[in-house]
Parts: structure tokens; sequence; C-alpha cells
């Protein structure tokens, strides 16, 4: 009974999202706290609200910097303005500077750009301002993120003419590097080699970061060639640039050229190449570098373990990244969370959920934390958990995060919980295009093709441009509603309108549209002039439609050419049968039986669960080792006969051949998403809604029978299967029995 579900990844479209819009786990930001408030801050005790002038015995700077110190801007200012200029330093500067910064990103709506305008007019109206001033203005800036000012500082000091030196170049270097100006780049570069500062290690390492940073590899590695002496930091550097260009092979080889020329990698250097094999997918050159790093006895520190991790979670090892993350002796969040959103990502969620209990007892969970364990309750559908963790959220104050935001969207959707996720759609300000594509998407999977087509208009209207996964999601909305004209339009406005190629995913589902809605030989010839090499989903969609169609002939036709790209899936000789059994053609399905049989496949067991007070319970085909399965076969027993009197007649053909069991089973209640429905009937109360799951498609019998219990039993079921929600209420079904 105890089963694990191991695998539900159903909605590619979605792990492809997270896939390609993943935040790097190790990028944090932090606000650094200047030395001189963390000193002062030792020495003095003073309470928060005090006024200007309590403290006689201090000098002014001291004064402002404390102020500072309890982010009390108003006084500080106030007292600048008192000061004679010629005391003040400029430490306290900087304080204001930091404060301004800081309340820049804490009250965005309130202060705007106006702090660090008031620090830029103090600093205008300093007398005798020399190249360490300045320097030290600049670098302020770029510290807390005001790059551009930082460059305003850097051109009035040449404007000025005061005498740069190497620190004020490098500064500069590092903020056109941050906001991306190459053109101000090349000009200090230029500066450089007139004042002599190229022969500066220093300056040539900052000069091709900025490069790289700035997109220009060429150039970069041109910097690189000219550097006479180059150090870890220059290498590090360069193999940054090759990872940034999507080069990883190349900078994996730097790596090891690196090491031939006697220079010893650093933390640095270790984890950027290890950030290489992570993006080129390649888990055999990351297994190499870990081994070479073993090789050479190079101390495995939390940074380059925690890379190590999530190089292999990348690349789908989790095994290794395990092993990896018992070894470390103290771990920090960063670890927990890699360990986690891999699990989740690789498939793994009921591994995902057991490592998140098991990180509450050692460390603090925060919002990466969160947005990577909510895939997890998705695939299992687990709402209670799920919701348990959005309670979480909102006491933590996680719930402005976007990235939290639309992992809770997915959360919902995928739990079955519309609702939910429409409520938390509607209260996000700001969407992105995950936040639209998630509902767009979601909308499709419950049915709601109508509601998925409004949504991405007034996506549009919110001027988001669509990507190729917004479009993968409405034309399987589209599909799943049965919406062929507007089917169509989005797929030709894809092309004329964004400019963008289909993909094999956008084929499947125009392949999937034309099928459902019967238009079978038209789908053929479409499958048959398609630009790109059809794969066996696309055939195998419009083997679907064939079954739904009852077309033998076609179907035999189109299954030859999935046997021949995936000749080792079952589904589709399942399918086949399927089509034949319904036929009542009994020679042929026995013929498909024999070649099943031959090539020894093995058929994937169909189970379905249901959470009851946040407990899975799990049932397979035919389970009678549950505790309840005598209550629960009465209870199916009862709503049969009452069904046979009410005139609804068992779909018979189900029961010889489905793809859930090859084998024939006697009693068509045996199914498990029968015996979860009944489960929760008998357990849960009266009124509430019952929300099974299945890993496959749900049959036609347990469909009829579920729209029947809905009515019966005058409860709403929503059952999630393998290719999208059926919400049965009062006797029908939101698919329409279209599915
Ligand atoms: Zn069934
Ligand atoms: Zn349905």
């Amino acid at each position: 009974m105890a089963k694990s579900i191991t695998n539900f990844s159903t909605y590619s479209t979605l792990n492809c999202h997270k896939a390609k819009y993943a935040k790097p786990w190790n990028c944090f930001i932090f606000f650094r706290q200047s030395p001189i408030t963390c000193l002062l801050s030792l020495n003095l005790d003073v309470p928060r609200s005090t006024k200007v002038g309590v403290y006689p015995m201090l000098d002014e700077n001291a004064k402002i910097c404390k102020f500072c110190e309890v982010g009390d801007l108003g006084n500080a200012v106030e007292l600048l303005k008192m000061s004679q200029k010629s005391e003040l330093d400029l430490n306290t500067y900087c304080s204001i500077l930091q404060l301004c910064a800081e309340y820049k990103r804490l009250q965005e709506a309130y202060f705007k750009n106006g702090g660090v305008d008031s620090a830029h007019k103090l600093f205008d109206e300093l007398g005798d301002r020399d190249v360490v001033s300045w320097n030290s203005m600049i670098s302020g800036c770029v510290m807390n993120g005001f790059s551009h000012t930082a460059l305003e500082f850097f051109i009035q000091m040449l404007m000025l003419r005061v005498a740069v030196d190497l620190a004020t170049l490098v500064n500069a270097l590092v903020a056109c590097a941050n906001i991306g100006s190459l053109s101000l780049g090349r000009a200090i570069h230029g500066h450089g080699v007139k004042t002599c500062f190229s022969r500066e290690v220093m300056f040539n390492n900052t000069l091709l970061d900025m490069y790289s940073k700035c997109g220009d590899l060429t150039d970069a590695i041109q910097a690189f060639e000219k550097m006479g002496r180059t150090t870890v930091v220059s290498w590090t550097s360069l193999i940054a640039a090759y990872v940034r260009e999507g080069l990883c092979d190349d900078a994996i080889r730097l790596f090891y050229e690196m090491e031939s020329k006697g220079v010893i990698p650093d933390v640095y250097s270790m984890t950027s190449v290890l950030h290489a094999c992570a993006c080129s997918n390649s888990l055999d050159k990351g297994r190499e570098v870990h081994n070479y790093f073993r090789r050479n006895n190079l101390s495995l520190s939390l940074p380059v373990s925690n890379a190590l991790m999530d190089m292999y979670a990348k690349c789908g090892s989790m095994e290794e990244a395990y092993l990896v993350f018992s070894r470390i002796p103290v771990k920090d969040t960063v670890s927990w969370n890699i360990m986690i959103g891999g699990y989740s990502k690789n498939s793994l969620p009921n591994e995902a959920l057991k490592l998140f209990v098991e990180m509450q007892e050692e460390s603090r969970p925060d919002g990466f934390t969160m947005a990577g364990i909510l895939p997890a309750c998705g695939s299992l559908a687990a709402l209670e958990i799920g919701r348990g963790i959005h309670g979480r959220i909102l006491r933590n104050g996680y719930s402005s995060d976007l990235h939290v935001a639309n992992a809770l969207i997915d959360m919902y959707v995928k739990c079955g919980s519309l609702v939910h996720a429409q409520l938390l759609f509607d209260m996000i300000p700001e969407k992105d295009l995950i936040t639209w594509t998630v509902m767009i998407a979601g909308y499709g999977m419950h049915g709601f093709g109508n509601e998925a087509i409004a949504t991405f208009q007034k996506m549009r209207i919110a001027g988001i441009k669509p990507d190729e996964i917004t479009f993968t999601s409405i034309l399987y909305a589209c599909s799943h509603s049965g919406l062929l004209n507007e089917g169509w339009e989005f797929f030709n406005s894809m092309i004329s309108e964004c400019n963008m190629k289909p993909e094999l995913e956008h084929y499947a589902c125009m392949v999937d549209l034309l099928a459902r809605t019967g238009n079978l030989s038209k789908a053929y010839k479409f499958i048959e002039t398609m630009p790109i090499k059809p794969d066996a989903t696309i055939w195998g969609a419009l083997l679907c439609g064939c079954r739904i169609h009852h077309d033998v002939d076609l179907a035999e036709k189109v299954a030859e050419h999935v046997f021949e790209l995936e000749p080792e899936n079952t589904g589709y000789y399942v399918l086949l049968a399927n089509i034949y059994a319904e036929a009542k053609k009994w020679e042929e399905v026995k013929k498909l039986r024999e070649r099943i049989g031959k090539r020894g496949l093995k058929k994937s067991p169909g189970c379905s669960w249901i959470e009851v007070q946040g407990k899975f319970t799990i049932f397979v085909s035919a389970d009678t080792s549950h505790p309840q399965a005598e209550r629960i076969a009465s209870l199916l027993n009862n709503l049969r006969i009452k069904m046979k009197n009410e005139g609804y007649s068992p779909k018979m053909r189900y029961a010889l051949i489905n793809a859930d069991d090859l084998e024939k089973e006697t009693a068509l209640c045996g199914h498990s998403e029968k015996l979860a429905m009944a489960f929760g009937i008998l357990n849960l109360p009266p009124g509430r809604t019952i929300r099974v799951t299945k890993n496959l498609r749900v049959c036609g019998d347990c469909h009829e029978m579920a729209k029947f219990m809905s009515k019966t039993a005058k409860r709403e079921i929503i059952l999630r299967d393998s290719s999208r929600f059926h919400h049965f209420k009062d006797g029908f079904c939101s698919c329409r029995d279209f599915w």
C-alpha cells in the first residue's frame, strides 16, 4: 500500500518554465553594512528616539554616523546641515549615502532617487574634495547599487579635472559592468592605456570582467591575451565570460588550461567551472571536474560543495547531489534549497517534502525554499500541505516575492484549486510573463479555454510579449476546449506577429486540436507538411484522435509511425489495442497482444491517490489490502446497482483492455480512481470536495461513475489525470466528455 509516487511529470509545459526561468540559487543581494557603523555600534549604546544635540561628548561625525546606524536619516541630514563642513570626514558622507541607498530599497513609492540626490548635493557642497573622497563616493554608490550615480560622479570628476587614480578607474569600470555600458567602459579602457594604469593587474582584471559582463567576449579575450601577468582572478573572469555566452565547453577547457599553467584554482574558479558543467547539462564533465578536485586535494568549501550539488541536481543525478550534501558538516540555507529544489525539479516530490521537514530542524527556510518546495506539492496534488506552506509564506512576508507568488499560483492550479490560483493571480499588482503563463496554462488544464484566451489578451494589453511556452499553454488550452478557430489564430499569430518558429510542442497541440475536433485527415496532412520531423508525441496525438472518432483504418497507418519512432513505449500499443477492442476486432487485439508479449514490454501500473487531513492514501488497481476495502467495495457495488436502475450501462469495452492495465479485469469496479473516490466519500466530511489524482488517463467507465457519484453523493469531485483536470458536479463533467 505504501507506494511512493515517484514520477509525475505530465505538465512538462510548466516544468520547462521552471527550468528556463529558474533564479540562480546563489544569487542573494545583501546591503553591506559600512565598517564605520559596525564599529560605532560596538562602542556606543544610543536609544532609538534621540534628538539632535543629545550627544555633546561626541564629535559631529560620530553623532551623524550614530543617527545613520539607527536609521534616522532625517536627523542625520539635519545635523549634517548644522555642522561645519570642514569638520566632517568622508566616512560620514558614506554612512548617509549608505542609509539613503537602503531607504531607496525599503521605501521606493517615498524616497525615489531623492536619497541619493541629497547625498549628491551634500557632496557637491563639500569644499576640499580630494581623489580619496571622490573614490569613496563612487565606490559607495557602486556598492549600493547606484552605478548610474557612480558614473555621474566619475564624469563630474573628469570635468573638474581632478586627477584620477587606479581606484577611480577600477570603480568606474565596475559601474560600467553593472549597467552594461560598453561605450563608457571602452573610453575608460583608453584612459587607462594613456595613463599607464593598464599595466596594473587589477585594472586589467576589472577591464576583462567589464567586457565579459557587457557581452563583448572578443574584447574580453583580447584583454586577457594582452595581460602581461594573469592571476586566478583573470582566468576566472574569462571562464565566467565563456559561461555567460553559453560556451560551456570552452569554459571547462579554459579551467584545465589554467591548471596546466600552474595557476591554483580558487573558490570562484571552482564554482564557475561547475556552473559551466551544469549549464551544458553534462554529467560526465561535471563528474570529471569533481574527480579533478579530489585528485588535487582541493578543499571543498561550502560554496564549492553547493555548486557541486547544484551541478549534480541540474544534470539529474540527485543521488550524487545527496552524497555531497550529506558530507557537508555545517550546511547553509543555500545547501538545503539546492537539494529541495533539485528533488522538486527532478520529479522526486516525496524526497523534497521529506528534506523540507528535516531542514526545519536545522536551518531556517527562506523565500527560495518556499519556491522550491511548492512544485513538489503541485506534482503530488498535495493541497493541504501546499496550503500550510502558503500560510508560512504569509507569516514570513515572502508573498511579495514574485518568484514565490508564481510558484503558489502554479501549486494551486496543479492541486485542482483554480479558485485560489485565480484569487492570488488577481492580487499580484505587477505580473511578469511567468505569472501570466502559469494562469493561462492553469485555465487550459482545467478546461476553461475561453478564460485562458481572455487572460492571454489581457497580458497583451498589459504590454507583455508571449514566449514559446506561453504559446504552448494557449494552444494546449484551445485543444483541451475544442476551440479550433481560435487555435489556428494563435498558431498563425505566433509566426506572423511574434516572429517565432513553432516547435514540436506547438505542432503537437495543433495536431491534438485537429484530431479531437474530428478533423483527422486534415491532421494527417498537417503532419505531412510540417517543416520539422514529427516525433512520436505528434503521431500519438493523432492516434488518440483516431480512438475518439473510431477511425480504425487511419489508426493502423498512424500507429506504424508511432511504433517506429518509439518502439518501447507500451502506451501506444495499448492505445491501438483499445481502438481494436472498441471496434470489436478481437482477432487484431489478440495479434497486437502477441506482438507486445514478444517485446517483453512492461506495463506501467495505474495508481490514484487522495489527501485526507494532510495524509496520502494511494490505491492501485483492484486493491483489496486497504483496511476499508470492504466498505469501499460495498459502496461501489451499491452505486453500480443504482446506476443500472437509472439506465447507465457499464462501459464493458474498457474492461477488456485499457490504458491502465493490460490484464483482463473481472470487475469494472477495481480501478484505482474509483477506489480513491469512494474512500473520499467515506472519509471526508459531507459536502467537502473530493480531489483525486491519477498517474494515467482516466478510463471511460470511471469517468461515467464519477459523474454519477457527483450527483448521488452531492459532492464536487475533482480528478486530475495525466492529461487534464475533470470537475464533476451534479452529474456533469467540465470536460464535456471530451478528453
Ligand atoms: Zn476505470
Ligand atoms: Zn471529464
